[in-house]
């Protein structure tokens, strides 16, 4: 990078792996069309030396870092204070250092929500929701749309109990309950939004279906993570069948915007972000 000099901040992101991550070019981008003084790298931070790595946050004066695969969870103990819905969802992707003070957030559920209402209009409130699979990126996605005001949020998953469980946790912000995939075809006319949180279908798996989701048609939204590939099999199929799709990349975008939005007080420069993005990403 051009432009480093003694007043440059830094930031971060935290992973193994952490190669591959897209981060950096974003942010970067962001930082210089803002006209921010800073500077983002990827740190492949292990397990074991994720402690020291948190104390070199406060020790060089990193003013945020965010936090990926497998440290999401462990991050938590070693922060000063966490958000409340990085509490509810029980994971950490983004903190902000306030002078030696850090607390921890997660964007990656709001970044989801502001994806979706940008990119379909949907208005969330009184949207009935059914969300397959519930893993980490799930429960970011259930608490944000039920913060929203989504009517009911449905979870089903692979794994019964976790769908359960994190239906407990939403229950107290939306009315939530756990299904079981074979249940799913059921719901057609009950649900609005139908979101694959699962990663079914990613990249190099990309003839998986999270379930039969034959049943998805033009009464509904169907809505991916999932951006690599950029529209994956569950949504060219619902698409083929009348419904209006919405994929994964947004989310990327908007989890990356809000972190700038929280570090700078500045409104993230979206437009140039998902432009570098997509061209990361153009073979
Ligand atoms: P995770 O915590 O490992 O959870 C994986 C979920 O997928 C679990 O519910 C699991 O069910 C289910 N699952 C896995 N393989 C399945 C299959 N073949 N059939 C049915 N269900 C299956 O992973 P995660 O962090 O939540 O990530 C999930 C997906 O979201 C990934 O594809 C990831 O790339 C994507 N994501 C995208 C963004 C973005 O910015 N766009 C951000 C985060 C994540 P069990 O509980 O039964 O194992």
């Amino acid at each position: 990078m051009t432009g480093l000099d003694s007043h440059t901040i830094l930031y971060g992101v935290f992973g193994d792996p952490v190669r591959h991550s897209r981060s950096p070019l974003m942010l970067n981008r962001a930082f210089a069309e803002a006209g921010v003084n800073g500077a983002y790298a990827a740190f492949h931070v292990k397990p074991e030396g994720l402690s020291e790595a948190v104390a070199g946050i406060r020790a060089l004066g990193f003013r945020g870092v965010n936090v990926t695969i497998p440290h999401k969870v462990e991050v938590m103990a070693h922060l000063d204070e966490i958000d409340e819905g990085a509490r509810v969802i029980g994971a950490v992707n983004t903190i902000v250092n306030d002078g030696g003070k850090l607390t921890g957030y997660n964007t990656d559920g709001i970044g989801y929500a502001r994806s979706l209402k940008e990119e379909t209009g949907l208005s969330l409130r009184g949207c009935r929701v059914l969300l397959l699979g519930a893993g980490g990126a799930a429960r970011g996605v259930a608490y944000a749309l039920a913060k929203e005001g989504a009517a009911s949020v449905c979870i089903a998953n692979r794994t019964t109990s976790r769908a359960d469980e994190l239906a407990a946790a939403i229950a107290a912000f939306a009315p939530a309950r756990g299904v079981a995939l074979d249940e799913i075809a059921g719901l057609a006319d009950d649900v609005d939004l139908v979101v694959n949180t699962t990663s079914a279908g990613m990249h190099p798996h990309v003839d998986e279906l999270p379930a039969d989701t034959s049943w998805v048609d033009g009464r509904h939204i169907a809505s991916d993570l999932i951006y690599n590939p950029r529209t994956t099999r569950f949504l060219r199929e619902a698409q083929e069948r009348g419904a209006r799709i919405h994929g994964g990349l947004g989310m990327f975008i908007y989890q990356g915007a809000y972190a700038f939005e929280y570090w700078t007080g500045l409104p993230a420069p979206v437009a140039a972000m998902r432009q570098v993005v997509e061209q990361s990403l153009t073979p």
